[in-house]
């Protein structure tokens, strides 16, 4: 395989010459400035962290390291570098992939789809809080912005009556986050549908303000979302239809009041009726937030210890293990863990806590656990944090389950229905069993549907063990699919496979996308390959895989 021969040379993108490629990166060196212009002569290497991870591949590479990998890194400053970088890029032909900060982790990371591609770090450089509304709770940001900044910003400006909102993991940047449909814990979790306003760089170049935004002048960019129509934001969420320089944002006022629960079930087959029990509280918001339900295991994982201080035998830890390893946390002995948050003044809480208490109470077994007894060291304080808007790292302790730990994740989409919950569970497990793969289920229920996050923990430097995480999600999607269930986000390698199944009619949203994108993108330069959508002439050449 390419990483056998570490490379000392840029993996150049397909149907660039060498000396192309050189004049190119002179010309744009020229642009951007020598120090703002990275060539990435060096083999994929792994080391890094959530917070310091590399910008040319995926730290958590579940293919060989060298698959996607970048030949340059730019870092424009500006939407006027992003502009010129642009039509750069159409002047050379380049492959250019945009990323935020890169974090997408478990999803591909930093990592571009074509190999060889230059990627666009827009957040090193344009990081800069453009403002915060404290009156209409508003804030415009651009792609450097992480939840942690923004939270920080707000926290120095001494705004004790805003929130913000963020995901398991507030490292990420919040337009990035919000483009790929990432989800937060706090009511206002669907942060596309917080989102108001984008200013895009098209593939051709041309800056565009969608909304309010396009009245030059306009007060209300950030606060009315659909200007006069047509709606034209959901083009650039995931797609590669375009460079998203500025987005506006909707934040959250304080309740005035929080409190954060926990129920453990007893019982693996409890999960059908809590299913139950969950749908209509959730959709009469009397569960205000995204509820989560998780494993036993991953509760277990999350401690941040190896599978082999818990069993060291063959295969999967057996159910007496979890049994026995869940009995010594707070949950207790248990096969699923709920976590919640109940916001506003204490007696508004009280009231929901209450209903919230007596519907649980309907599962035999059910407890509730006093977050008094609850030791600080404990998960349960970092999902507390999360679902009050205060970014957190903890998640991604369960990494630490394998050597090399890394993660991969099968995301489908399902109603709030226990038998849902069910045969993603059964799915899951069969599959889980056949590839040999270690793997920790999470519900996150939504107003009206539920994503089950399966996550796939695998240790990167075994060939053998990314092939089962591959191969084990490879199946589980297409048996998804086969149920009628599908996936809401994907790993940049499976990305051709998940947009198959979205095949109605003769594959008609994919002709659709394929024409936009040939419309927009007539060189075929931007983020060719991500969700699936090819531009001209890339399709039908075998780089779908
Ligand atoms: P984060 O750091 O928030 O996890 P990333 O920067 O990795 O997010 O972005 C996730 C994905 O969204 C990227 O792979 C890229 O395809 C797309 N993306 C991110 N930022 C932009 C942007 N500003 N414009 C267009 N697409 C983007």
């Amino acid at each position: 395989s390419a990483s056998q021969v570490p490379r000392t040379e840029p993996a150049l993108p397909q149907g660039v010459s060498r000396s192309t490629f050189v004049k190119a990166i002179s010309e744009i060196t020229q642009t951007l400035g020598t120090e703002n212009v990275e060539l990435n002569d060096k083999p994929a290497v792994d080391h890094g962290w959530y917070m310091e991870h590399p910008n040319t591949h995926d730290m958590m590479h579940v293919t060989d390291p060298e698959a996607f990998v970048a030949s340059a890194v730019v870092y424009p400053s500006s939407t006027a570098e992003v502009q010129a970088t642009v039509l750069w890029a159409n002047k050379y032909r380049m492959p250019i992939f945009p990323i935020s900060m890169g974090r997408n982790l478990g999803y591909g990371g930093a990592a571009p789809r074509v190999r060889g591609s230059v990627v666009i770090d827009l957040g090193k450089r344009m990081s800069k809080i453009l403002y915060i509304d404290a009156d209409d709770y508003t804030c415009l940001v651009v792609p450097g912005v992480s939840f942690y900044a923004l939270y920080e910003a707000i926290q120095a400006k001494g705004y004790d009556h805003i929130w913000i909102d963020t995901p398991d993991l507030g490292g990420g940047s919040a337009i990035g986050n919000t483009l790929d449909c990432g989800v937060g814990y706090t009511p206002y979790g669907d942060h596309w549908a917080v989102h108001s306003g984008l200013e895009v760089v098209l593939p051709t170049g041309e800056i565009v303000r969608t909304g309010m935004g396009a009245l030059p002048g306009s007060n209300t960019w950030q606060s009315f979302p659909y200007g006069f129509g047509p709606i034209q934001d959901g083009l650039f969420s995931q797609s590669n239809l375009g460079i998203v320089t500025k987005m506006g944002m909707a934040l959250m006022p304080n309740p005035g009041g929080h409190e954060s629960f926990m129920y453990a079930f007893a019982h693996s087959a409890d999960l059908a009726p809590l299913i139950e029990i969950i749908r209509p509280l959730r959709i009469s918001n009397i569960l205000e937030n995204v509820a989560q339900v998780r494993s036993a295991e991953q509760t277990i994982a999350v401690q941040g210890r190896p599978k082999t201080d818990f069993y060291t035998g063959p295969g999967m830890m057996p159910d007496e293990v979890i049994e026995r390893e869940a009995a010594k946390l707070p949950c207790g002995k248990c096969a699923w863990v709920y976590y919640g948050m109940s916001y506003g003044p204490a007696h508004i809480r009280a009231y929901k806590l209450d209903i919230v208490h007596k519907e649980f109470s309907k599962i035999p077994g059910a407890r509730k656990i006093d977050p008094a007894t609850i030791p600080r060291d404990n998960y349960f304080w970092s999902r507390d944090n999360i679902a009050a808007g205060v970014p957190d790292l903890e998640e991604l302790l369960w990494c630490n389950w394998t050597p090399n730990g890394s993660h991969v994740a099968f995301s489908p989409v399902s109603p709030i229905r226990g038998r849902d919950a069910e045969a993603l569970v059964k799915l899951a497990r069969d599959r889980r069993a056949e590839f040999g793969v270690e793997m920790f289920p999470a519900f996150c229920v939504g107003l009206r549907e539920m994503h089950l996050i399966v996550e796939i923990v695998f240790d990167k430097t075994v060939p053998e063990a990314r092939k089962a995480a591959m191969d084990c999600l490879r199946a589980m999607i297409d048996d998804a699919a086969a149920l009628g269930y599908g996936e809401y986000r994907t790993h940049l390698a499976l990305m051709d496979q998940v947009a198959s199944t979205y095949s109605w009619n003769d594959g008609a949203l994919m002709k659709l996308n394929e024409r936009i994108k040939d419309a927009l993108d007539p060189n075929g330069i931007l983020a060719a390959g991500k969700s699936g959508i090819w531009p001209k002439r890339y399709r039908g050449r075998g780089w779908e895989m």
